[in-house]
Order: C-alpha cells, then structure tokens, then sequence
C-alpha cells in the first residue's frame, strides 16, 4: 500500500472545510443568477446601480437578493432606507434583512456599532467575510443575487469571482469621460483573466436635462460607455442620466427604481434590466469579450 499523499490540512480541517463547500454550493444552487456590479472606479454611482437593478428586478415580480461587499464602504444599508439588524438564526444562519420591495440585503454595514466605523481589515478576513455572507446567509430561493463590489480589481471582487459557482455575470457600470472608461478597460480585462462573463457595461450620469429649460447639459460627456461595448463587443445596457431625484432618494433611502414613474431616467432602469430579465434566453451574455488595451479613441 502507498503512502497516504500528503495535505496541507489535518483531517478535521479538511471535512469541515468539505461540509462548508458543499453548504456553499447548495446555498449557490439555489440561486438562478448571480450578478457583480463593477465600476472602475469610485462614485460613479456603482451602488446606486446595483441598489436599483435590485429594486428594478423585485418590481418585475422577480425574487430578489442585493449582497454587499463594499466591506470599507459599504453604502447598500442606507440606499435602501434599511437600519435592522439581521437575525441571527439555528446553526448560526444570518437572515437577511427585508426592502420594501422584498429585496434580501445583507451588508457589513448592519453588523458595525455605528455608521462612521471603520473597516480596518486585509485582504484573508475581507475573503472569509464575503465567504460568510455567500454561505451562512439563508438567501433562500431567488431568481437574482445582485453583489455590489467596491470599485476597481482588488480582493472583494476576486473573492467573488472565486466563491460563486458556477458563474457570475459582471454588470460593468461606468461614466462617460475618458477617465471613467479607460478605467473600466480594466475592470473588463479584470473579467477575461477570472473568468467572468460580462452582461453588458451601463453608462450612468450620461447628460442632464436642464431643469430650467429642458436643454441637455453633457457634464461628463457622453458615449464613453457606448464606444467601449462596441470596442469590446459587449452588450450596451443603456445611458442613465444625471437625475437631482436620484440623489434625494439615495439620500432618503428609497431607491429611486421603487416608484414606477415615467421619467426618462425611470425609463432607462427600465430598459437597462431588459437583458438581465431575459438572460436565460441569451446564450451570448455567456461570451468573454475580447481583451481591450489602451486606444485613443476610448
Ligand atoms: P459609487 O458606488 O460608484 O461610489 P454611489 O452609488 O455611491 O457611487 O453614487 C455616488 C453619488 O452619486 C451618490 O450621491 C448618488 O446619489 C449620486 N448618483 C449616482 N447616480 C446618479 C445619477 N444618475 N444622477 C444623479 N446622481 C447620481
């Protein structure tokens, strides 16, 4: 008989490292699909995206979940008007606390003693925290898990890239300046080298309407978003416009996408989650797109 092969883990490390995997699996097993909201960098209104596709799903009748794993800044609680506490159930399981519109949040922002707190942590405890939240929260069955990483290609979107099998969907958000883009060039190559299938890139604070006169102001330009998805061959999820009432309503904790009014920001929410209803009819959302380098024209 050969000798047992070696192994980094004493066996009782090992199985319960394999009953944590298999509790992550069926966990992720029951949800249809997963969706990483990623911006290349801060305040481009990644979260306030992530918050509304949420809302936008949930109002289309879907079962809805809205994950955050912006540990430094998490920003979902008070997007989504939620202060509770998640409870604590049997075997240690979170439940997740309930939107309005019955979006499950979890966020490290309802477990801090207060709203200044800082998250003052490296790259392995950010991983073990994301691990939990994806494993230990009874998400239930959903249709949507919606993740809202910080901005750029550090250790919370590869935690997720890693952990939710058997795929995440990428939703790329950007603003329409050279400078916006050319940093969510990364984030798409960030997509081809872990593996993750990009649903399309959304254009937000693309123009606003003067409130005066109805002129259309360009403050950040416009077509950055649109020029990189033909570039990259990914899909185009849209132009959100700059909208004053999408910030009162970030600022009020009711997101904005939880009224169905007509607006044509309303609009565009609306017409951005069109492909993600419909992502199990596309087979090409599926696609990894062609790497992008530096071009001038982006
Ligand atoms: P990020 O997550 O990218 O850092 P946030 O979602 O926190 O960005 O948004 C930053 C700020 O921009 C917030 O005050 C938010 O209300 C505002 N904002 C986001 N999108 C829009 C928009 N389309 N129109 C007006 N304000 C917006």
């Amino acid at each position: 008989m050969g000798k047992e092969p070696r192994t980094e883990l004493p066996v009782k490390d090992r199985s319960e490292r394999d009953l944590a995997d298999r509790i992550l699996r069926e966990r992720m097993e029951q949800i249809s699909h997963k969706l990483l909201v990623l911006s290349g960098k801060g305040g481009v209104g990644k979260s306030t995206v992530a918050a509304n596709l949420a809302t936008a799903l949930a109002g289309a009748g879907k079962r809805v979940g809205l994950l955050d794993v912006d540990v430094h800044g998490p920003s979902i609680p008070k997007l989504m008007g939620l202060d509770g506490l998640p409870a604590l159930g049997d075997d240690e399981v979170l439940h997740p606390v309930k939107s309005v519109k019955g979006v499950k949040v979890m966020s490290i922002g309802f477990l801090l003693p207060r709203e200044d707190t800082p998250v003052v942590w490296r790259g392995p405890r950010k991983y073990h925290l994301i691990r939990q939240f994806l494993q230990q929260v009874d998400w239930g069955e959903l249709d949507f898990l919606v993740i809202d990483a910080p901005p750029g290609t550090g250790d919370e979107p590869l935690a997720v890239a890693e952990l939710v099998r058997p795929r995440v969907l990428a939703v790329l958000v950007t603003t329409p300046q050279d400078l916006a883009v050319a940093d969510v060039r990364r984030s798409v190559n960030f997509c081809n080298e872990v593996n993750l299938p990009i649903i399309g890139i959304l254009e937000n604070m693309s123009g606003l309407a003067c409130p005066a006169c109805g002129h259309r102001i360009e403050l950040f330009k416009s077509g950055g978003g649109e020029k990189l998805a033909k570039a990259t061959g990914l899909r185009f999820l849209g132009s959100i416009p700059i909208d004053p009432k999408i910030v009162d309503c970030g600022d009020s904790g009711t997101p904005f996408a939880a009224d169905p009014a007509t607006s044509p920001t309303a609009k565009a929410f609306a017409r951005a989650i069109e492909p993600i209803l419909a992502v199990d009819a596309q087979p090409d959302v599926h696609t990894v797109s062609r790497p992008v380098r530096k071009r001038k024209a982006l």
